[in-house]
């Protein structure tokens, strides 16, 4: 598939299948891909300041200031490893970020390709993240029904134990659809107004999700033209 220059936005609830067609992306177009979530989980884990600042809010199911988050995402596409294209997931999730993004990338001369909205349901939200395991080592992600690794409670790709996200018990869950709906949901508008949104029914299986996806980015390639 071609590469050439896409700058890309995953954009849906959590859940909704973003990490498991990010990790699919990542790996056909070869393209810097930067999950805001697992940039965080990381800084929690290796205590750095960002972590330490973040940590209060993931635990409840919050969102972390935006200019925590919008330091991280500036920092990556300043450094030049993102100047071929870049896919974000999770990131914006709230307008005042996608305000600075814009902000960003004019700044550096850059534009968006393509949002691309991954839509699912409350109620199957909630079923994905209940049986949702994910690598203790990296960002690899499992369902225990949907989605099984070969080898009950091991990462299939680097053997580490999986294990259930803090985030991922009901009560938090709750909270964090909640968060969605209110501050990142309007996120839909905002770029249906800048003619960026792209819509993917999220609910089918992940190969049917993953082709939908595939084909959409086909077209924008097209469009691009060399
Ligand atoms: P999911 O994949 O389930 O949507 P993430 O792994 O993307 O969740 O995010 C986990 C947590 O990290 C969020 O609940 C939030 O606390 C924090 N987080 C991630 N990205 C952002 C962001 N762009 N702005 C604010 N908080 C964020
Ligand atoms: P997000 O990054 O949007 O939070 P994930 O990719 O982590 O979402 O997916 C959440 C859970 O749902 C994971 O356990 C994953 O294996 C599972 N999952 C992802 N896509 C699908 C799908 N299309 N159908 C069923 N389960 C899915």
């Amino acid at each position: 598939m071609p590469n050439r220059n896409l700058n890309l936005i995953l954009l849906g609830p959590p859940g909704s299948g973003k990490g498991t067609q990010g990790e699919r992306l990542q790996e056909d177009l070869e393209l810097p891909y930067y999950a805001t979530g697992d940039i965080l989980r990381a800084a929690v884990k290796d205590a750095t300041e960002v972590g330490l600042a973040a940590r209060e809010y993931m635990d409840r199911g919050d969102l972390v200031p935006d200019d925590v988050i919008i330091g991280l995402i500036a920092e990556r596409l300043e450094s030049g490893e993102a100047d071929r294209g870049f896919i974000l997931d999770g990131f914006p999730r709230t307008v005042p970020q996608a305000e600075a993004l814009d902000a960003k990338l004019s700044e550096i001369g850059r534009q968006l390709t393509a949002v691309i909205l991954i839509d699912a349901s409350d109620e199957e939200i909630v079923r994905r993240l209940s049986g949702r395991r994910v690598s203790s080592n990296g960002g690899y992600v499992y369902h225990v029904e949907f989605n099984p690794p070969k080898v009950e409670g091991i990462c299939d790709v680097d053997d580490s134990e999986l294990i259930v996200r803090d985030d991922d018990k009901p009560e938090v869950v709750r909270h964090r659809l909640e968060q969605y709906h209110e501050k990142t949901a309007p996120l839909v508008d905002y770029y249906s107004r800048q003619a960026l949104l792209n819509r993917v029914d999220g609910s089918r299986d992940p190969d049917q999700v993953g082709e939908a996806v595939r084909s959409l980015i086909s077209t924008f390639s097209l469009e691009e033209g060399p």
